[in-house]
């Protein structure tokens, strides 16, 4: 894989490239430059090409054979043609087999870092598309845009709304997700990477989560880290922001005793969540934030809605409210894992961790391909629950008639959902129209730019029915909730 960087690429943009770079070079086995390419102050504290892969060394494969193919992928449009070209600005996103052009000044350069998670994709489904990857390749100039999420270039000057003070933040859950929308934030706002004195974009942003960054734990799908990072993530991410001059707090608990910390009810402000757990979801719900922007990933899917409470659309619990009688978190990871309810109840608990007899039960249930065995033994349930989170599966051997299911780590997802959360965290501080409902991407293809409103739950069971949530939502914040007669929720 060859990256060739046109002259016009610098600022934000070449800062998206060296995201490109962070994401190939975990993937493909012999990631390199065509010339040097100096890097801004960036995340990843590299100052160019050269360090930056030196920086990746522990994330980057070995491949026992030499490369048979070379792939070149273009930055910019002041270059050589290659096989993918890069290219857009803050909210354009470019992507196509000729270069394509970066916008003259970039900032942040969040539609160029969509466009390099879109590329990463379409690189796979060359190399892998063969094996049996799957995926709609880009045969003609794609555009889309990060303001409206429709398929056309950014409006050249949208309107703006004046913006009232500093925007409060909470980060909820730092996994691949958050680590990828904290980086991205710090790149559109920290005072050292954007050369700025200072910020007066955030308060100082809670980073909630109460887990520790393994090392061996899948460095893979987190672009955001060198596979390095260990100790507990919200100190760690929390100390990054405020060095990089962007203030942060550790809050290394659940959301609920975050909550149950704070001295006043409620939180006027966002919270951004990427818990994907049930009871993550059901805490982030209670916060009772002003509003919510929830982003999930799945495979090579993710999506971003942006949630109030009681407007009649998605609440942040909605989504895992089904139509089915109500069943508790140890029943539905029962049911997706082929263990006993009593037996997922002790791998609940803090610090439990998968044997391999509990393995050896899922691959019999047929929950589990027996080839990730050796990989889940000793991991957390949540582990073996997600353990499709950012993967994509490739169905290899299919002429020879036995099937193999490989799963391949796909840090676009996460980098993509960053950059989904931090576009709309942008966009908000500077009263630029906001996400109105819920757009979907699906990475294993070019996402056709679809915004749509889903309505809340409606079997009555959700925490957004509840009558005292909504009064106390009304209070809060001033906002007009009906408030209505419920049944099944208090
Ligand atoms: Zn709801």
């Amino acid at each position: 894989m060859v990256i060739r960087a046109g002259t016009d690429v610098t600022d934000g943009a070449a800062t998206a490239l060296a995201a490109f770079t962070g994401m190939a070079a975990r993937l493909f086995g012999d990631v390199a430059f065509a010339h040097r390419v100096a890097l801004p102050p960036n995340w990843w504290g590299a100052c160019d090409s050269a360090a930056l892969l030196t920086a990746l060394a522990s994330v980057r494969p070995h491949p026992k054979h030499a490369a048979q193919r070379t792939l070149v992928v273009t930055f910019g449009i002041q270059v050589e043609a290659g096989d993918l070209g890069v290219g857009g600005d803050d909210y354009t996103v470019r992507l196509g087999l000729t270069p394509q052009p970066v916008g003259a000044v970039t900032t942040h350069a969040l539609g160029v870092h969509a466009a390099a998670c879109l590329a990463v994709s379409q690189l796979l489904i060359r190399v892998l598309g063969p094996l049996g990857f799957s995926g709609v390749a880009v045969d003609a100039p794609y555009v889309a845009n990060l303001i409206d999420y429709g398929l056309a270039a950014a409006p050249g000057t949208p309107a703006r709304r004046p913006v009232r003070g500093r925007l409060k933040l909470a980060v909820a859950g730092v996994g691949s997700v958050g680590t990828s929308s904290l980086a991205l934030l710090a790149t559109a706002f920290a005072p050292q990477l954007t050369g700025r004195l200072s910020t007066d974009a955030l308060e100082e942003i809670p980073v909630i989560d109460s887990d520790i960054f393994d090392p061996t734990r899948n460095p893979f799908r987190y672009p955001a880290l060198l596979g390095t990072e260990s100790g507990p993530k919200a100190d760690y991410m929390a100390s990054k922001l405020t060095k990089l001059g962007l203030g942060a707090r550790p809050v290394s608990t659940s959301v609920a005793d975050w909550v149950v910390s704070r001295e006043t009810p409620g939180f006027d402000g966002l919270v951004l969540s990427s818990v994907d757990t049930l009871t993550g979801r059901l805490e982030v719900t209670d916060v009772l934030a002003r509003s919510a922007l929830s982003l999930g990933v799945s495979g090579l899917s993710l999506h971003a809605q942006r949630e109030g409470f009681g407007d009649g659309f998605a609440c942040p619990f909605c989504d895992f409210v089904s139509a089915q009688p109500p069943a508790t978190q140890a029943g539905v990871y029962a049911e997706t894992t082929g263990l006993s309810v009593q037996r997922v109840l002790a791998l609940l608990q803090d610090g439990a961790q998968l044997t391999a007899a509990d393995i050896d039960q899922a691959i019999a249930a047929g929950k589990l391909p027996a080839h990730r065995r050796d990989a889940l033994v000793g991991r957390s349930i949540n582990d073996l629950v997600r353990q499709a989170y950012a993967e994509a599966e490739v169905r290899m051997g299919a002429a020879g008639g036995g099937e193999e299911v490989v799963a391949v780590a796909a840090p676009q997802v996460s980098w993509f959902a960053g950059v989904l959360a931090a576009a709309e965290i942008v966009k908000q501080i500077h009263g630029l129209p906001v996400l109105a409902g819920r757009v979907d991407v699906d990475l294993s293809g070019l996402p056709p730019g679809l915004v749509r409103r889903v309505p809340a739950d409606r079997t009555g069971r959700c925490l957004c029915r509840s009558g005292t949530r909504r009064r106390w939502y009304q209070q809060l914040y001033g906002v007009q909730v009906p408030v209505e007669v419920t049944h099944g929720a208090s």
